[in-house]
């Protein structure tokens, strides 16, 4: 596959472009080779700038859970640009899509939409922390929200710790009220709590830790930290920017039967548009501006494009059946990833969940148990890195677009066709025979 165009975009990007990419992971630093830069996408496909045609399973990094330029929803957008693309006054269809997360949600009476991903997290920490009175927050190692300076804090060595920052530029002072704890363990939450009593204002946590691949929530963990924030008056931030409308339908909180107090949402409720939300009870919501005396705010907060090309999508995927032949879909594609690695004697850990699924490579030292992968020490330990990378190329060069990282998860869209996802399945089984 000839991909010039993109190698000569690339080097006229990094002219001016910090690594040429407006967001890192689309450097594919990772897995070592130039980023494709991509012109259109119809339905289950990208092509790039050479015209190579790929089938997509990264959709944006799952925003498009109905594939790319999905008529209604273009056509929706369109008809809104040519009224205004933007008044910085509330319209009408801030309401409805409001009105729909709340009637979907039980655990939101009222929802603020702010931009990114990021901002809702961002804000719903300040929100914790404003209603709560307290300043420390709980975060998991190798759990992503964004890049909030907060946020952007790792565990040492697997030990439930005080954290230090992850990024240049992140002062110390900014996490030193991020707390961290390895995922799935209740254990080290717990004693999070006993040390630092009365000062912990919630634990922000992913319902499925999907950016260190993709690791699934033990049973008792999600209700556990519930638990543990009743008791010790903290609140619990369920981060479904990623899950919402992708793991479940409409989110992973009504499947596991949870009943977080903040819920941040984003990625699928904007249909690839930058739109995201924070919600809570309005006990809690009554703390935001103009209300309460949490400020939070933005130029482009509730754009009107990004409203309607999220209730576009949303009331699509709510139609009959919709959701479900999805996720078939993507149970399809892994049953049959399972059956090639078994077929090749390759050693995975491959799980899917509603429309998202992930794939490890797991290196020799990983024990031989159903799932070696629970938290983000263990991805580390036994995740086989260069396997995925050669496993990337292989499928690229195959015209499928996986993630270009390890620790990324997959995601599956209505547009995606049973041929489709044979051919994927086939490239799979090629490209474990090469990498062996
Ligand atoms: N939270 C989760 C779980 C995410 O996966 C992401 C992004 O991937 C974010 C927050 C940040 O969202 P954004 O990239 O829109 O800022």
């Amino acid at each position: 596959m000839l991909t010039t165009r993109s190698e000569e975009l690339m080097l006229q990007a990094q002219k001016v472009i910090p690594g040429g990419v407006n967001s890192p992971v689309r450097a594919f630093k990772s897995v070592g080779k130039t980023p494709l830069f991509i012109k259109r996408g119809q339905g289950a496909y990208v092509f790039d700038e050479d015209e190579n045609k790929y089938t997509d399973y990264v959709l944006s990094w799952g925003p498009l859970v109905l594939g790319h330029a999905y008529p209604a929803v273009i056509e929706a957008i369109c008809s809104q640009a040519k009224n205004g693309t933007s008044f910085g006054a509330p319209t009408n269809n801030e309401i409805i899509l409001a009105e729909k997360i709340v009637n979907l949600f039980p655990s939101i009476d009222m929802v603020r939409f702010v931009s990114s991903g990021t901002e809702a997290t961002m804000s719903a920490i300040r929100l914790a922390r404003a209603f709560t009175g307290k300043d420390k927050i709980v975060k998991f190692s190798g759990g992503f929200h964004g890049h909030a300076d907060m946020l952007l804090a790792q565990a040492g060595s697997g030990v439930a710790t005080l954290s230090l920052p992850d990024s240049a530029g992140v002062p110390k002072a900014a996490t030193l009220d991020t707390l961290i704890a390895p995922y799935n363990e209740l254990d080290s939450v717990a004693k999070l709590f006993a040390e630092f009593q009365g000062q912990i204002a919630g634990i922000i946590v992913e319902p499925i830790a999907a950016n260190m691949g993709f690791v699934l929530p033990k049973p008792e963990f999600l209700p556990g930290l519930k638990k543990l924030c009743e008791q010790n008056g903290a609140l619990l931030i369920l981060d479904e920017v990623m899950t919402g409308f992708r793991a479940a339908f409409p989110g992973l909180q009504n499947y596991f039967n949870l009943s977080p107090d903040i819920t941040c949402l984003g990625k699928v409720i904007g249909g690839g548009m930058p739109i995201a939300a924070y919600g809570a009870r309005s006990e809690i919501m009554e703390t935001v501006a103009p209300l309460g005396p949490m400020y939070q705010s933005g130029t482009l907060s509730g754009n009107p494009l990004c409203t309607i090309a999220g209730l576009t999508t949303l009331n699509v995927l709510e139609s009959d059946g919709l959701f479900a032949s999805i996720v078939a879909k993507t149970t399809k594609l892994v049953e049959g990833i399972i059956n090639q690695a078994k077929i090749n004697n390759i050693r995975i850990q491959t799980a899917s969940f509603g429309t998202m699924f992930g794939l490890y490579f797991l290196n020799n030292s990983a024990p031989e148990v159903a799932v070696p992968v629970t938290n983000y020490e263990e991805a580390q330990k036994y995740i086989h890195v260069q396997r995925y990378s050669h496993f990337f190329h292989e499928m690229l060069s195959q015209g499928q677009y996986f993630a270009p990282s390890a620790f990324e998860a997959g995601f599956m869209s209505n547009a995606h066709t049973d041929d489709d996802i044979e051919n994927t399945i086939v490239a799979v089984g090629n490209a474990f025979k090469k990498i062996g």
